[in-house]
């Protein structure tokens, strides 16, 4: 079997995990955990670049994150199907890997692509831990039911009240390098090519808006930048200790 895992995110297009939660990640590789990114389409129907360019960038991208597994269910961009055979895709992939944390984009969003991955993550999640719904792996072998144990919503287009934010401060800069792989999507001087439809993503404001979002959430827990996050369920913790552990990591509020 596989090594597992610890934490797995899943997306609709390729560079949607590193915009929204890309800081996180890298944190947790630095950290020494193993991280994986699932996107369930090529990006085919976005208005710049191609899936060849898209698959490059989104392999430069896992490179300076430095996670340890990226895949690409290849469905239908623009019309991601809510079908059992997407669900089975999706299970296969949660029962493949294994991870304690499960991240996915929220219900409600702009996008409706973005909507229909947070249906089928919901469905997977539920599906992969039933016993005696089987599915097999590559070799054939029947795979094992497993069910994460945490399931959190990133933040994208739609903000929500967060549940809880990440620090991402003293990986800002490595995240934007991440993100900035994806040349063909968002403005990257000299890189980004040229005569291709302007899109949100693609204006040279849109630096400006991840920093301030980053920066926003930064202030409400005290630090420089941050990431949110949204619960699905209730969250438990061990021990009030993890927050006594590494206190030079948290802020501590000086008058
Ligand atoms: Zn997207």
């Amino acid at each position: 079997m596989r090594e597992a895992l610890h934490v797995l995110a899943i997306g609709a297009h390729p560079d949607d995990v590193e915009m929204s939660c890309g800081g996180t990640l890298i944190r947790l590789v630095r950290e020494g955990y193993r991280v994986g990114v699932v996107d369930c389409t090529r990006g085919e129907l976005g208005s710049r670049g191609n899936p060849e360019l898209r698959a490059r960038e989104a392999e430069l991208a896992a490179q300076i994150m430095g996670i340890h597994v990226r895949e690409n269910l290849g469905l239908p961009d623009g019309n991601i199907p809510l079908t059992a055979e997407a669900v089975a895709a999706l299970v296969r992939v949660l029962r493949r890997w294994r991870p304690q944390i499960l991240l996915l984009p929220p219900p409600v969003e702009r996008h409706p692509d973005h909507e229909r991955v947070h249906q089928l993550v919901r469905m997977a999640w539920f599906h992969s831990g039933l016993a005696k719904l089987v599915t097999t792996d590559g070799d054939g072998q029947p795979q094992q039911p497993y069910r994460p144990r945490w399931l959190f919503c990133y933040m994208q287009a739609y903000e929500f009240e967060p549940s809880f934010y990440v620090d991402i401060s003293d990986v800002y800069e490595q995240k934007v390098r991440a993100v900035q792989a994806h040349a063909s999507q968002v403005y990257v001087p000299g890189v980004s090519p040229e005569n291709e439809p302007e899109t949100v993503l693609s204006r040279p404001e849109f630096w400006q808006l991840l920093e301030l979002r980053a920066r926003y959430f930064g202030t409400r827990i005290g630090v420089q930048y941050a990431e949110a996050f949204l619960a699905l369920g209730p969250v438990g913790l061990p021990s009030l200790s993890v927050w006594l552990k590494e206190p030079d990591s948290f802020p501590v509020e000086r008058g």
